[in-house]
């Protein structure tokens, strides 16, 4: 079966995110500097995202609603409202910040969208993502978007069958092995993994032994040459 459809993930796949979230935290870091270490504040803050995963989704809300919680729990209910403030302000920055495209994500699209269907998969807020994909000006390349609560096999195996004629004719491209890759092999698809410097530890897998399906790649410029291959 040739490959029909490709779809990308966004965040550290397409343009920066990890980042900005790891500058916030370190901020956040310095706001209760008086009330914990950072390597315990961190800790603390993972285990809350972590348990709100369910409830928030992904995304800078919920990343917001658990450093306040963190901030709660280790001044155990001191927590200055100028402290508070500084996290709300921090997260609403998060939100303003300009989008910054990664290398060859524009130019590997291009390249791909002539004879591929071309997606958008990705998970977070949505109005967060709606306005990085208009900032990105990459909207006009996709086939279409789903911005979904999470990346499990059967949302790939819904996406699949809605845009490739069959699971097998469908690729996955990312830098998360748990929420790009793994289910989307688990689907029946392709799966590429390009790894990125930065990855949320939430997103640390092992990488698939022995499928046929599967490859990494250094960078997305490598993309077209595995796609001409298969
Ligand atoms: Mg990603």
């Amino acid at each position: 079966m040739p490959l029909a459809t490709i779809g990308f993930d966004a965040d550290d796949t397409l343009w920066q995110n990890e980042t900005f979230f790891q500058i916030t935290q370190a901020r956040f870091a310095e706001f209760l500097a008086d009330f914990a270490d950072p390597a315990h504040l961190a800790d603390r803050l993972h285990r809350a995202e972590a348990r709100n995963l369910a409830h928030y989704g992904f995304g800078i809300k919920g990343f917001t609603l658990s450093m306040i919680e963190t901030a709660i729990e280790v001044t155990e209910g001191r927590v200055p409202a100028r402290v508070l403030k500084q996290i709300l302000d921090a997260g609403r920055e998060m939100h303003a910040h300009p989008i910054e495209l990664l290398p060859g994500a524009r130019e590997t699209i291009a390249a791909l969208a002539p004879r591929h269907r071309i997606l958008l998969v990705t998970k977070g807020d949505l109005l967060d993502q709606e306005r990085k994909l208009a900032q990105s000006g990459l909207g006009p390349l996709f086939h279409a978007v789903e911005i979904v609560s999470d990346k499990t096999p059967a949302v790939y195996a819904r996406i699949f069958g809605q845009h490739a004629p069959a699971p097998d004719a469908a690729m996955m491209v990312g830098n998360s092995l748990k929420s790009d890759v793994l289910p989307a092999l688990a689907a029946g698809g392709w799966a590429t993994y390009v790894p990125h410097a930065l990855t949320w530890a939430y997103e640390h897998a092992e990488e698939p032994e022995g499928a046929p399906r599967y490859a990494r790649i250094a960078a997305l410029a490598d993309l077209p040459a595995l796609v001409g291959a298969i």
